[in-house]
């Protein structure tokens, strides 16, 4: 049965375009600074130094309340400066899901006491998180996560073993998402549970996993018998499941699932006229009216977040439409561009080193935060037509 649905057209405010033109003015001076160099996405880039700068400007847990460090500003204020870090290609990685999901899970599950613990450190950009949600025979279906959490005397004992755990060698945190009563095939959804994990406690071993790029951004993590406190729990013990739920609108919503190669475009466009032959100005003009639409959605389910709805298979559209954007880009730029053009290209336009980046990084963005196939069962179960 079709249940709801809802990605209403929503106006940017004159008070949202002045914050973006904040930004953007930020962001100007810091890459005249040389605080940081474009990346085609920024989102895969890890730099304390830069989060620290971004959380002075009051920009990580903006919509948080301020007893908790937060600056108690709106959904759609968040979107418009996540936005513009993004299209920047500005290093993000380090707070990156702190504030996006671990910080709203806190706010909602937490106790008062993790609250008063974690979000100021994660609004002041001094405390970063990793997820330790997939294992190795668990991605699309979670719910058969062995990793164990046995009850004993004032905690839990959790074995197991966690993989592609992105940034656990340069996080503080796991939100660690471990089984707490034997699975039942029946009630699969039931008896798991959320956990947060200092990533130096004894027990805990982190091994990189190189990536198609040749860069270290994920990692395996091996859980030998380690001991977690009573008040690491999030939530209550076995409501892990519904939690995750709404953690994923989170994730899923946002514009860095469509702005991993806008760099790439950003300089496509100036050769948008340069080869009728090769379809260019099609193929370019094609992919900015996507960057609008998905713009458009994404604002919109900033606004569903903003009255407290949590936009769950809404989300999954706009990641499975912008995963594929994030790809088409290179793709194109890969068609229009052929050999002696990009070697004509000046070295310090770094435009060769981004779209081989991106290339490489592609095949990796229906991947993460839930594959398409997974995604489209989510929009048809919510469409009403599965
Ligand atoms: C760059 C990157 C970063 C990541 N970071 C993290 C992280 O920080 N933390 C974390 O916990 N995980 C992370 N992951 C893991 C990611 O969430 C999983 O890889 C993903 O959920 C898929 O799980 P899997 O790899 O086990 O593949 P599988 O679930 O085994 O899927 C394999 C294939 O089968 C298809 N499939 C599976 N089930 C169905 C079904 N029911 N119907 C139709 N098709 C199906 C899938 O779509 C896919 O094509 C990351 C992955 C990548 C690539």
């Amino acid at each position: 049965m079709f249940t709801s649905f809802s990605l209403a057209g929503i106006e940017m405010p004159d008070h949202l375009e002045r914050l973006r033109e904040e930004v953007r003015a930020f962001l100007r001076a810091e890459l005249e600074a040389g605080s940081y160099t474009r990346e085609p996405s920024g989102w895969d880039r890890y730099d304390a130094a830069f989060s620290r700068k971004v959380a002075d400007r009051g920009w990580i847990g903006m919509t948080w309340p301020r007893q908790y460090g937060g600056h108690e500003r709106t959904s759609l204020e968040r979107y418009v400066v996540t936005e513009e870090l993004l299209a920047a290609g500005a290093p993000v990685r380090a707070h990156w899901l702190a504030d996006r999901q671990f910080g709203p899970l806190l706010l909602a599950a937490g106790s008062e006491d993790q609250k008063r613990t974690y979000l100021p450190r994660i609004a002041a950009g001094e405390c970063y998180v990793c997820v330790g949600m997939s294992e190795p025979d668990s991605g699309s279906d979670l719910a058969s996560i062995r990793t164990k959490a046995t009850k004993v005397e004032g905690g839990w004992r959790v074995s197991g073993r966690k993989v592609w755990t992105s940034y656990a060698h340069r996080a503080h945190l796991m939100n660690l998402f471990a089984r707490t009563a034997a699975f039942d095939e029946k009630n699969r959804h039931e008896g798991v549970t959320q956990l947060i994990v200092d990533l130096d406690w004894p027990g805990i071993t982190i091994k990189p996993i190189i990536n198609l790029a040749n860069d270290h951004d994920f990692n395996e993590v091996l859980f030998d018998d380690v001991f977690v406190p009573d008040d690491r729990v999030i939530g209550a013990v076995g409501n892990g499941w519904k939690q995750v739920s709404g953690e994923l609108a989170h994730e899923r919503a946002g514009s860095e699932r469509w702005l991993n190669a806008y760099g790439v475009l950003v300089h496509l466009l100036d050769s948008a006229g340069t080869h009728p032959e090769r379809g260019s100005a099609e193929k370019i003009g094609r992919l900015v009216t996507h960057l609008w639409t998905l713009h458009r959605m994404s604002f919109s389910l900033a606004g569903l977040l903003n009255q407290g709805i949590t936009p769950a298979v809404e989300a999954a559209l706009v990641k499975d439409l912008g995963n594929q954007f994030d790809q088409d880009i290179p793709e194109a730029a890969r068609q229009v561009l052929q050999e002696e053009d990009r070697a004509r290209l000046p070295e310090e336009d770094r435009f060769n080193d981004m779209l081989d980046r991106a290339l490489l990084y592609a095949p990796s963005y229906p991947i993460r935060g839930g594959t398409r196939e997974i995604l489209r069962g989510i929009i048809a179960r919510g469409l009403g037509l599965r």
